[in-house]
């Protein structure tokens, strides 16, 4: 290892980020040897999302499904279960401070190559400076980067791609997509005088186990339907939208057709933000989703020494969700700290 590395590098000051930052402060890590780096503020993502973001998952005084470390979300926001994404934010600098968790924000990781004669990672950072690590933990989210794999011009791409739901003036709305994000918008835009169509590739059913998150949202969905302020087509499955003259054409996979009035959203999903560490890993598709190979502590299988951690380090079974990255902060912090010793 070159004199100037630091052990650990964490990229990414999310709840995935910050819960592994913690799990290493606990089982020992120094300090100053330990950096997380952020292109923003901790929680940028959520300073991001749109205004209305509330948290889905729970604060509830036994339990706690928002808390990334030991640091309860009442001490930033008591008594209020599902929060909104500023207070979140706030919850996450908090942990960031009371921790006293090493942070350089405003600092954007272009790329990451593992340096074979001095085995250590070099991380290219947008001021054309570099950092190195021994071990780089990449937590970097995943919903600014959606699934753009399919031709679809003009379209609005949910969270990433598009002004706030509030400014859609249309009285005809198509959203493309079935679960949680498909069904915020749907929620969030129907009204009456308005027509929101959501196209989904399969039935609209509310998934299994019950008591996943965004069931409730579902529901709701079925609620409008039946109050007719929504509209479900089922078994399209788009292949691609363009645009001719004023209208939007959908053009299913199985050849049926749709026309939209307005431009359609699109909430289609997202793919692991994993560009700069692109050559690091090696990446699967499991149910149209794209995965990475991680070993049980979410070692990348290409590239010993770099983890996945927050929503893009889920291993399978897991659902990817708040409550379980501190889960696995810790055989992270268990795996780097047994090297380090
Ligand atoms: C609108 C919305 C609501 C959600 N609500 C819930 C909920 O209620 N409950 C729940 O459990 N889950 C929820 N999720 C899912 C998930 O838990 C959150 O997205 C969570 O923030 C993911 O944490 P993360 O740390 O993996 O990524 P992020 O929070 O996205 O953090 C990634 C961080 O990496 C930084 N970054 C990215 N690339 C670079 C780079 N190249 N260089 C430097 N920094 C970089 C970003 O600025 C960001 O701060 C929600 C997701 C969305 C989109």
């Amino acid at each position: 290892m070159s004199s100037e590395a630091l052990s650990v590098v964490i990229v990414g000051a999310g709840p995935g980020g910050l819960a592994v930052a913690g799990a290493l402060l606990e089982v020992g890590l120094n300090r100053q040897d330990l950096l997380v780096l952020d292109k923003g503020e901790v929680g940028q993502a959520w300073l991001d999302y749109p205004s209305d973001t509330r948290l889905l998952s729970e604060s509830k005084q036994s339990k706690d499904d928002n808390q990334i470390a030991d640091v309860s979300t009442s001490e930033v926001f008591p008594n209020i279960p599902h929060p909104n994404h500023i207070m979140y934010q706030k919850y996450l600098d908090y942990v960031a401070q009371k921790l006293d968790i090493p942070v350089r924000r405003n600092t954007t990781v272009e790329k990451v190559v593992f340096d074979h004669d001095h085995k250590e990672f070099v991380l290219r950072l947008r001021d054309e400076t570099n950092l190195r690590a021994r071990f780089v933990v990449w937590a970097g989210g995943m919903y600014a980067t959606p699934n753009e794999d399919m031709n679809m011009e003009g379209c609005f791409i949910h969270y990433a791609k598009m002004p706030y739901l509030e400014d859609v003036e249309a009285d005809e709305v198509t959203v493309v997509g079935s679960s949680n994000g498909a069904s915020g918008v749907v929620m969030m835009l129907a009204k009456p005088g308005r027509v929101v169509r959501l196209v989904v590739s399969r039935e609209y059913t509310i998934p299994e186990p019950i008591d996943c998150l965004w069931k409730e949202n579902m529901q709701f969905v079925k609620e409008l339907e039946n109050q007719g302020l929504v509209t479900i087509v089922e078994h399209f499955r788009v292949k691609r939208i363009y645009k001719d003259g004023d209208k939007y054409f959908l053009e299913s996979e199985d050849g049926q057709k749709l026309t939209a009035a307005d431009r359609p959203i699109i909430c289609t999903g997202f793919h692991p933000n994993i560009e700069p560490i692109k050559d690091l890993v090696t990446e699967f598709c499991e149910d149209r989703e794209t995965r990475i190979e991680m070993d049980e502590a979410h070692q990348s299988k290409k590239q010993a020494g770099l983890y996945l951690a927050g929503v893009i380090g889920r291993l399978e079974n897991d659902n990817g969700f708040i409550v379980s990255f501190r889960e696995f902060g810790k055989p992270i912090a268990q795996n780097i700290i047994s090297q380090l010793r």
